[in-house]
C-alpha cells in the first residue's frame, strides 16, 4: 500500500530561498583575489541568484547544459552553485590546480558552454583555448571594468552578465532525480571521472550532513575546502539550510591570512584537509598564537594523525572530527563526532578512537568484503575492500556505458577497512598503496602517522617497493623541520611503535612531497622514482 503524502522536487535552489526568508540578514564573508574583505548576506546571494538563472534563461541556456566554474571561494560562486543548478543545468566545478592536459579533457568531455572564471585564472583558459573551442561563452567573476586584458573570445563580466537579470525569477519545477552538480575525481592514473550528483542526492546528503557534522545555527564556519572539490563537502548546501555565517579564505591559505581570518571573524568551525592544518598549526606555534574562537573542526579527505589531533586538542582545545568520503560519495560517507562516552575516556583511549575514519551517515551502509567478494565480519581485525551504498553514491560515472556498482547497488570504495562491533570504520590503506610483504599487509598509513608524531618530521610519505625476496618493502620519504635526523633516528623512533617488520627498509629525506591537485600525497610518482631502490640492492 502506498503512503497518501505528497511527492517531492528538491531543487537546490529551494535551499537559498530557505536561507532568504528564515536567515535573511546572516552573513557571507569572502576574501576577495585582491584581500579585501566583502560581506554580503543570504537575503543578497539568493536575490542574485536569481537573477543569474533568469539572466541564464534570457541568453538561451536551459536545462541539461553543462556550465562550468574555474573558481575560488567566494560569494560569486556561492550564488553561481544556485543560479546554475536552480535552473536545471549543471554546475561543473573545474579543479585550478589540474593539468592543462586534464583540464581540457573535462571540459570537452562535459562539454561545457559556459566557464565562469576568477580573474588570476584568466591565463589558465588562454593557454588551452584552441583545443576548448566549444566553450561558448567566459563570464569572469568581477565587476564591469575589471576584465583584464586577456586573448579569450566572448568575454564578459559576471556584474553585466546578470545586469538584466530579474530580481523576482521564479525558480522552474525539476525533477527531483535531474543532475544538479558534476566533479571529477582527480584521476591519478588514467583520465579523470565524473561524478554526477542530483538534485535529490545534494539535498539528501546535506540534510545528514547536519546531524553527522552536529552543525547548528551558532556556528560560523570556515569553508577552507574549495568549492570545486565534491561541493565543498557540501557546506554550500547545508550552510544556508541551518542559516549560518559562512567564512571564504580566497586565494590566501597560509598560516598568518587565514589566522588573521578565523579570529576576526570569530569562526568557530573549521573545515580542511590535513595539510591546510599542518600550515596553519606551524604558524601558530612559532607565534605563540591560540585558536581561540575555533570549538570544532572536521578534517577529511587523508587520514588524521595522532600528532594533528594532539595538537587540535591540546593545545588549541578543539574537539576534532574525522569525516571520510570520496567524490564518489558526495562526499560524507563516516564522521566520527566527539560523543559523552568518549570525553569521560581517558585521553589516549579517546584519541585511538577519534584515529577511526568513524560511523557510516545515516543512509548509506558500509561493508567491507575479501578479494572474492564474500563479506567480513565487523570485528575491528578483519581487513578488507570497503563497499558502500546509499542515495548520495555514484551508481555510474557521467557518460559510462555500465554501472560503477555490482548488481547488490554496492560501490566498491577502492579503499582497505576494518570495521569495528560498534560500527566505527578504520581505513587501513587504499586499495593500490597497501604493501604487500612476505603474504601480510603493512599499512602505509599507520607508518605515516607513527612516522609524524616525531617532533622533527613535519610530513611522511610511504610506499611499497618491488623486493626480490619479500615482494614489496616499505620505504619511507621525509620532510623534516630543518633539524638533522638520520635513517637510524627514525628507525629507533618507531620501533616500539609499529611491529618490527613493518620497519621501512630505507628512509629518504627530502624538502618536499609531491601533492596532487586536491592535496593528496601522489605516492604513485614516489614508487616511480624509486622503483628499483630494492631490486638493484
Ligand atoms: P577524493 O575522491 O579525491 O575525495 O578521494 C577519496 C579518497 O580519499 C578516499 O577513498 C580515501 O582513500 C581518502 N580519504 C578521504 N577521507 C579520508 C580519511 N579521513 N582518512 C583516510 N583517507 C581518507
Amino acid at each position: 500500500m502506498k503512503g497518501n503524502m505528497q511527492s517531492w522536487g528538491p531543487n537546490v535552489a529551494q535551499i537559498i530561498e530557505h536561507a532568504r526568508v528564515n536567515s535573511p540578514n546572516v552573513e557571507v564573508v569572502s576574501r576577495l583575489v585582491s584581500g579585501e574583505i566583502h560581506r554580503t548576506n543570504y537575503s543578497e546571494v539568493c536575490i542574485r541568484a536569481r537573477k543569474l538563472g533568469s539572466a541564464l534563461l534570457k541568453k538561451g541556456y536551459k536545462e541539461g547544459d553543462v556550465l562550468a566554474s574555474l573558481a575560488l571561494n567566494s560569494y560569486r560562486h556561492l550564488e553561481a552553485y544556485f543560479g546554475v543548478s536552480g535552473i536545471g543545468a549543471v554546475m561543473h566545478t573545474l579543479n585550478f590546480r589540474l593539468h592543462p592536459e586534464q583540464l581540457v579533457y573535462v571540459i570537452n568531455h562535459a562539454e561545457d558552454k559556459i566557464i565562469f572564471v576568477e580573474v588570476p585564472f584568466i591565463p589558465l583558459l588562454e593557454a588551452i583555448k584552441d583545443s576548448i573551442s566549444d566553450v561558448q561563452e567566459f563570464v569572469v567573476l568581477c565587476d564591469k571594468g575589471e576584465i583584464p586584458e586577456n586573448s579569450l573570445n566572448n568575454v564578459i563580466s559576471y556584474e553585466e552578465f546578470i545586469e538584466d537579470g530579474d530580481e523576482n525569477f521564479i525558480w522552474p519545477k525539476i525533477d527531483e532525480d535531474a543532475a544538479c552538480g558534476l566533479c571529477y575525481t582527480s584521476g591519478t592514473t588514467g583520465n579523470p571521472k565524473g561524478v554526477l550528483y542530483s538534485h535529490k542526492s545534494n539535498t539528501l546528503h546535506a540534510l545528514t550532513a547536519i546531524s553527522s557534522l552536529d552543525v547548528s545555527s551558532d556556528d560560523v564556519i570556515l569553508m577552507v575546502v574549495p568549492m570545486f572539490h565534491v561541493n565543498a563537502w557540501s557546506i554550500p548546501f547545508y550552510a544556508p539550510l541551518v542559516g549560518l555565517k559562512i567564512v571564504m579564505p580566497g586565494m590566501q591559505m597560509e598560516g598568518q591570512p587565514l589566522y588573521d581570518l578565523i579570529d576576526g571573524e570569530n569562526v568557530t568551525f573549521a573545515f580542511g584537509v590535513p595539510t591546510v592544518w599542518m600550515g596553519l598549526l606551524g604558524y601558530c606555534k612559532s607565534e605563540n598564537l591560540v585558536l581561540s574562537s575555533i570549538k570544532k573542526t572536521v578534517i577529511g579527505g587523508s587520514a588524521l594523525s595522532l600528532s594533528l589531533l594532539k595538537d587540535l586538542h591540546e593545545t588549541h582545545d578543539i574537539d576534532v572530527i574525522q569525516g571520510w568520503g570520496m567524490t564518489e560519495t558526495s562526499p560524507l560517507g563516516t564522521t566520527n563526532l566527539v560523543t559523552p562516552e568518549m570525553r569521560k575516556m581517558p585521553k589516549e583511549e579517546m584519541y585511538q578512537l577519534q584515529l577511526k575514519q568513524g560511523r557510516a551517515c545515516y543512509g548509506v551502509e558500509l561493508k567491507i568484503v575479501d578479494d572474492s567478494g564474500n563479506d567480513l565480519p565487523n570485528d575491528g581485525e578483519a581487513q578488507g575492500h570497503l563497499l558502500i551504498r546509499g542515495p548520495w553514491v555514484i551508481k555510474r560515472y557521467f557518460k559510462a556505458e555500465k554501472d560503477a556498482t555490482d548488481k547488490n547497488g554496492w560501490f566498491d570504495t577502492g579503499d582497505i577497512s576494518t570495521i569495528d562491533q560498534d560500527g566505527y570504520m578504520t581505513i587501513v590503506d587504499r586499495a593500490k598503496d597497501v604493501i604487500k610483504t612476505g603474504g601480510e599487509w603493512i599499512s602505509s598509513i599507520d607508518l605515516e602517522n607513527a612516522a609524524v608524531s616525531h617532533p622533527d618530521v613535519v610530513e611522511a610519505c610511504v610506499v611499497g617497493l618491488p623486493h626480490p625476496k619479500w615482494d614489496e618493502r616499505p620505504l619511507m620519504v621525509i620532510v623534516t623541520n630543518g633539524n638533522s635526523l638520520s635513517k637510524d633516528d627514525v628507525i629507533d623512533f618507531l620501533t616500539d611503535k609499529v611491529a618490527k617488520w613493518w620497519l621501512p627498509d630505507e628512509v629518504v629525506f627530502v624538502d618536499e612531497l609531491p601533492h596532487g591537485a586536491t592535496g593528496k600525497l601522489l605516492k604513485y610518482e614516489l614508487r616511480d622514482k624509486y622503483e628499483n631502490l630494492y631490486m638493484e640492492n
